[in-house]
């Protein structure tokens, strides 16, 4: 099987009938990249820039940070994309270092994108940082734990006023950089259409979606059934995720652990996914799947699954179809 997993490096992502997809990682660091690249990914889909932050007594200078962007392209060269991730603290992932007061519910509480904005500094330290290194690669810009537009709307404006900053100290960058947001609040699922005019992509966070839609600590295994992103509620979220997105002319990606389950890239090749991101080990058996595939019949095989009223029908009816997910 791993021989025939080989065969597949190097080879287009691209279904029975034509249609591409961009097979890409999630990374938490430089040295990840090179392991993700060596395992057939074409670019990295979530950079998950915490663990920069994370374990050390002080903050990451922007040179810093600009060192590990500019390496996480070098790694993958100047057109393979590249999303960054800005930092998503709280949670489950503490920082210390910022003196947070202890949260009841942290899954519900004070991070990500939430800290950013509050933090001023600290958010333009890294955008600088991205905007810096976006010479050097094709890099995107994300932001995770969206709800509302007014939080895209600041969070965008602070990549404005870095992208002025930069100008005037003469810095090179890329002037049209990409900016996203990551789809894991169900409140930024049901506006979909709205944010669909303003950001040049969606990645859809399945992991916190989930967790999030089905009310189930996405940490507790006696949840995990309910934390299954084939709940058909979730599912019925991704639709619409993709179908506003594509109303607009925009791409969406999911960088989620669905991305790469076998079940769902089916699914998900059907709904018109762009970009699939996974756990680099992921992205060879994924290529195989969707180079067997139809993605016209995949579309139609996503509306049957519409109709269904639990995960392991879903389940169930993809084996039917595409036997090779068993
Ligand atoms: C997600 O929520 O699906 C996601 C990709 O982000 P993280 O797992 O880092 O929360
Ligand atoms: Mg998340």
């Amino acid at each position: 099987k791993r021989e025939g997993l080989q065969a597949l490096m190097g080879l287009e992502s691209v279904s029975l009938d034509g249609v591409r997809v961009e097979l890409v990682a999630n990374i938490g660091s430089p040295a990840d990249a090179v392991a993700a690249k060596e395992r057939g990914a074409e670019g990295v889909g979530l950079y998950r820039t915490e663990f920069l932050y994370m374990g050390r007594d002080t903050l990451p200078s922007e040179d810093e940070q600009y060192d590990a962007y500019v390496s996480v392209a070098r790694t993958f060269g100047p057109i393979a994309p590249i999303v960054i991730r800005t930092m998503d603290i709280g949670g489950d992932k503490e920082l210390p270092l910022l003196e947070l007061p202890k949260e009841d519910n942290p899954f519900l509480g004070f991070r990500a994108i939430r800290i950013s904005l509050d933090r001023p500094e600290l958010f333009k330290t890294q955008l600088r940082a991205i905007l810096r290194a976006s010479a050097y690669g094709n890099l995107k810009i994300m932001f995770p734990m969206i709800a509302t537009l007014a939080e895209w709307r600041a969070a965008k404006a602070l990549v404005d006023v870095c992208k002025d900053e930069l100008r005037a100290e003469g810095a090179v960058f890329n002037e049209s950089i990409q900016c996203g947001i990551m789809i894991e609040i169900p409140a930024a699922a049901l506006l979909a259409d709205r944010f669909a005019k303003e950001v040049d992509f969606f990645s859809i966070g399945t992991n916190d979606l989930t967790q999030y839609t089905c009310a189930a600590d996405r940490m507790n295994q006696k949840l995990a059934a309910l934390n299954d992103p084939l709940q058909p509620a979730v599912l019925h979220l991704i639709e619409r995720v993709i179908r506003a997105a594509r109303a607009e002319g925009k791409w969406t990606g999911m960088c989620g652990e669905m991305a790469g389950q076998p079940h769902a890239v089916p699914l998900l090749l059907g709904l018109g996914l762009h970009e699939f991101s996974m756990s680099a080990n992921a992205v060879l058996p994924a290529r195989g799947l969707v180079r067997g595939m139809d993605q016209a019949s995949m579309a139609a095989l996503a509306a049957e699954a519409l109709e269904l009223e639990t995960p392991d029908a879903i389940r169930a009816l993809v084996e039917a179809r595409v036997p090779a997910v068993r």
